[in-house]
């Protein structure tokens, strides 16, 4: 479903070019459950945020479930965004002024038109899942990290996307809140058969997952099944 050749990207840093990602092939399929890993610096946000359509590569191809990204208008690419991923950040990245009800609704506000009703009930549904139902009138100043890192799941997936990545999603959290958090977004992997893509350097995370990446220098060095 995601299939990337010879992706390459170089940041320009005034009159210095930095290759970030020199020769990226990947090929990846529906409900994976996926580490990348590797030194800081190596490059895995930046891998990140090209197959999220976040970024565009310098060069290559990245196909998602069958359209090459690469070729989409920035428009295109915030649609496609849209409809098929979501994001999970280490900062977890709430709205403050929004309610944690408003803030899971966000994502189908800005790109889908759901009736109401359907809105209400998909969004009721996850706070359950995420074990939020009696906080969702609360404001993210009012939580706990592992209760925001919750409520960021909950809106990441609100709009059933198919691939989910998550940047250092349990940087910030103590090592029960990490587990839970992994166990849940295990849940809805295996529920969804949803893709789960973090980058990370937690253990915890990488003891749970089906594959590891490393990623060294902007270079795959290696790339394994293992059984969890
Ligand atoms: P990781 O997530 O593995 O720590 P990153 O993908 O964040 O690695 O960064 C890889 C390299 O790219 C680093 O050297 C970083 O400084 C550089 N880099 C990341 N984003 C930018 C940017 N927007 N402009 C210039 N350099 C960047
Ligand atoms: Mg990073």
């Amino acid at each position: 479903m995601i299939l990337n050749e010879h992706v390459k990207k170089v940041y320009k840093m005034g009159e210095v070019d930095l290759t970030v990602i020199k020769d990226l092939n990947l090929e990846i399929n529906y409900g994976e459950f996926i580490a990348i890993v590797g030194p800081s610096g190596s490059g895995k946000s930046t891998v990140l945020n090209l197959l999220g359509c976040l970024d565009k590569p310098t060069e290559g191809k990245i196909l998602i479930d069958g359209t090459d990204i690469t070729k989409l208008s920035s428009t295109e690419l915030a649609n496609f965004r849209g409809k098929n991923i979501g994001f999970i950040f280490q900062s977890f990245n709430l709205i403050p002024v929004l309610s944690v009800y408003e803030n899971i609704e966000y994502p189908l506000i800005m790109i889908q038109n759901l009736p109401q009703k359907e809105r209400d009930e998909r969004i009721m549904k996850l706070l359950q899942e995420v074990d939020m139902l009696d906080q969702k009138d609360k404001f993210p100043d009012q939580l706990s990290g592992g209760q925001r890192q919750r409520v960021a799941i909950a809106r990441a997936l609100v709009t059933k996307p198919k691939i989910v990545f998550a940047d250092e999603p349990t940087a910030n959290l103590d090592t029960q809140t990490s587990n839970q958090i992994i166990t849940l977004m295990r849940n809805i992997q295996k529920e969804f058969n949803t893709t789960f893509i973090f980058a990370t350097h937690d253990e915890k995370i990488v003891t749970a997952v089906d594959r590891i990446i490393t990623l060294i220098d902007g270079v795959i060095t290696d790339d394994r099944r293992v059984v969890s």
